[in-house]
């Protein structure tokens, strides 16, 4: 992106109506909430889910607010955050692309006097309010459960592919599949590599590599989200051994379910971003009126040694049997899952 283009981009996704006040429940509310998405490759999720329920979200509440994308750039990620704070954001909501720039966001904002959430990953260091997420030990255990389940309790060669190094979600989805995949008798790890950004490219890259190295014999492959299970499915079936190697996934993302559909990967994890985005807005919007939020637990941010106010979401493992609940959930239509199928 040049700087001009960047700069019409944010001029272009900003929204909201940024003149006055907006009426809240309680009289007139100051100030804006502001969102920063991390990226658009990674997954399909942010726009496709996360944005519209926020957008809902915030209009049903009648609350000024601003989403953005910071489409893969931590330095885009600072300038959306400047941004939104000039032009009247009180809060932040932020799903950071590492945990340093994401800190450096927060400490900033914190400075300006601007209240900030964490945003389904963890802000490691950082200075946030509240965090709102998915139980993301129990996203891996249920990764670790659906492989097995894949795979049954023969001897098997396991590959993982696992999240961004930079993504503390990616540390507690690998802790919970070892959990659950360590214990198995006759499983063993033949390879295991973090995907720089969660790129898919890169995920096949690494997964041909492993596949060479292992020549072929790997049974099943813990993929930490659906863009990387895509990646190793594209090479096993390069290989002319689709269906045959028990991929895993996660997001629940149309090409991840159509997989589930035709064989190529064995399960996925569901998380109902409705969820996630409600109760994010909920927590913004207290703070916004200068309230105190409401959260059920907290998590602990070992860098920061604090212990961070949460609200944890229950993720669901979907496989072939209960995918109709995904579609059920309206989170996909029946007629798109269908389409490749
Ligand atoms: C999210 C996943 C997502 C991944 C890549 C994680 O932090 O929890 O839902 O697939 O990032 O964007």
């Amino acid at each position: 992106l040049t700087a001009l283009s960047a700069a019409a981009a944010l001029a272009l996704t900003a929204c909201g109506d940024d003149s006055g006040d907006s009426q809240g429940a309680s009289g007139p509310v100051k100030g804006k909430v502001g969102v920063i998405l991390p990226d658009t490759t990674s997954s399909t999720r942010y726009e496709s889910f996360d944005r519209p329920y926020l957008e809902q979200a915030f209009k049903a509440a009648g609350v000024r607010y601003d989403i953005q994308n910071a489409e893969g750039s931590t330095q885009r990620f600072q300038t959306i955050a400047d941004q939104m704070i000039t032009s009247g954001a009180t809060v932040l909501v932020v799903d950071g692309l590492d945990s340093n720039s994401a800190a450096a966001v927060q400490r900033k904002a914190q400075s300006q006097g601007v209240k900030t959430i964490d945003y389904d990953r963890l802000t490691l260091g950082g200075v946030a309010d509240y965090y709102v997420s998915f139980d993301n030990v129990k996203v891996g255990e249920e990764l670790g459960k659906g492989l097995r389940a894949c795979l049954g309790d023969k001897p098997a060669n396991v590959a993982y592919l696992n999240g961004a190094p930079t993504d503390n979600n990616a540390t507690l989805f690998a802790q919970g599949a070892h959990s659950v995949l360590d214990k198995v008798t006759g499983y063993r790890k033949v390879a295991e590599q973090a995907v720089p950004d969660w790129k898919p490219e890169k995920a096949a890259t690494i997964f041909e590599q492993m596949w060479t190295e292992q020549k072929g014999r790997i049974d099943g492959v813990l993929a930490a989200n659906d863009n990387l299970g895509n990646a190793a499915v594209s090479i096993i079936k390069k290989n002319g051994e689709a269906g045959k190697v028990a991929v895993t996934g996660q997001d629940a993302t149309l090409q991840g379910l159509q997989n589930i559909l035709d064989g190529t990967q064995c399960m996925t994890v569901y998380k109902p971003v409705k969820q996630e985005a409600e109760a994010a807005a909920k927590l913004a919007v207290a703070l916004l009126k200068g309230e105190k939020g409401q959260t059920n637990g907290t998590t602990r941010d070992p860098q920061g040694k604090r212990d961070v106010p949460s609200v944890l979401l229950t993720p669901i493992g979907v496989n072939k049997q209960n995918v109709k609940q995904v579609v059920g959930d309206g989170f996909v239509k029946a007629s798109d899952l269908c389409k490749g199928a």
